[in-house]
């Protein structure tokens, strides 16, 4: 077990506010209210102390990818834990079914183990007119008894898929996984404002990348972004890298849905935490120059090169969110949309020792992952 710590001095984001000159107790993996007798104390002082991150919608980092290998899949989860991810929702792509759900078992394992918190899928039940980087000649139907086979190969651990639920079988397949209570996620959609109406009252309860692969507002055709940002039910995910949306769309996401409605997510491809170069995304090749991912076939943006520290000091340096809502955004709400805030998302007494320790202006110093240094400060 590590051994106790006790963190002191920082500027520590809790649910009720910002704590100055704040204390936080490490007591073995979990936090707790006060020190047990030998516990090693650690001056942060000058340093923001902010809960482990939670990503929805990932697909790889460090070279590799969850569509891999579990050694593939063990190099991206440590990639992006240590950008502060502590707890990671692993996206498959468009596949073969059968690839699926393959995929789906070896993931779920990893998730018995405690390295992932469940499977995303993404596709393939999604629109071929708003694909981007999908293959397209894999896209189906949202048919309830194939969404129901992927339910099943992952044992328990398919905690999202995203589809198009304007397509036939879209709306018994969003009732359907809400009963299963996996997440309906809307993206990759041409619904119209109404369609999308229809989902969330069918149980969809998450936007996939809000603006992204769906139909822009218009005047009157109103389409899916506006349904999505106005019904409280939803939790809209949002790419904060500086290509996926400009920041008044952002703005605009965060003033509408409000800060407990917002979802950051990196949608990240094996690129992040890692060079430019070739890579594959599914079976699709793509070719990452200055951090931009791009299929080399038609030039879509494949996935994001992000992490979410990055994502934390643009929000808080360039998009001048407050702190306390870029908490929200990054931990906090992805926490509660997957039914795990009783153990993370949160530095609470009983939680999962899961932080993020950032400077003043908010660099990435250290990450600790239930109650052990993933990146240790080295501040003694
Ligand atoms: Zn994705």
């Amino acid at each position: 077990m590590a051994p106790s710590k006790v963190l002191t001095g920082a500027r520590v984001v809790l649910p009720t506010g910002i704590e100055d000159d704040g204390r936080l107790v490490v007591d073995g993996t979990r936090i707790a209210d006060t020190a047990p007798a030998g516990a090693e104390t650690i001056d942060v002082t000058g340093h923001w102390l902010v809960p482990g991150f939670v990503d929805l919608h990932n697909h790889g980092g460090g070279g590799a990818s969850f569509a891999g290998s579990a050694d593939d899949v063990l190099t991206a989860v440590h990639t992006h834990r240590r950008h502060g991810t502590t707890t990671l929702v692993a996206s498959t792509v468009t596949e073969d079914m059968g690839v699926l759900t393959k995929q789906a078992g070896l993931l779920s394992e990893l998730a018995e183990q405690g390295e992932i918190a469940g499977i995303h899928f993404e596709g393939p039940f999604i629109s071929p007119c708003r694909k981007g980087a999908h293959s397209e000649a894999l896209l189906r139907h949202p048919d309830p008894a194939e969404v129901r086979k992927l339910i099943e190969a992952a044992r328990g651990q398919a905690k999202m898929v995203t589809l198009a639920a304007e397509l036939p079988g879209g709306i018994d397949s969003v009732r359907l996984l809400a009963e299963h209570g996996v997440i309906a996620a809307i993206g990759h959609t041409d619904a119209t404002y109404e369609q999308t109406v229809e989902a969330i009252d069918a149980g969809a309860t998450v936007a996939t990348h809000l603006f992204n692969a769906m139909p822009p507002v218009g005047h009157r055709a109103p389409g899916p972004i506006t349904a999505l940002l106005e019904d409280e039910r939803v939790t809209v995910e949002l790419i904060n890298d500086g290509v996926h949306l400009h920041p008044a769309a952002l703005q605009l996401a965060f003033h509408h849905a409000g800060a407990s409605r917002v979802a950051f997510i990196t949608d990240a491809m094996d690129a992040a935490g890692s060079a430019d170069g070739r890579y594959l995304l599914g079976p699709l090749e793509v070719e990452v120059a200055d951090g931009v991912a791009r299929l080399v076939e038609g030039g879509s943006i494949a996935g994001s090169t992000l992490t979410l520290d990055r994502a934390f000091r643009r929000a808080v340096t360039v998009d001048r969110l407050p702190v306390q809502d870029v908490v929200a955004a990054l931990s906090a709400n992805p926490a509660r949309l997957l039914g795990l805030d009783d153990r993370v998302g949160s530095l609470e007494p009983g939680k999962d020792a899961d932080l993020v320790l950032l400077d003043e202006d908010f660099a990435l110093k250290g990450v600790m992952r239930r109650g052990a240094w993933v990146v240790d400060p080295q501040l003694g």
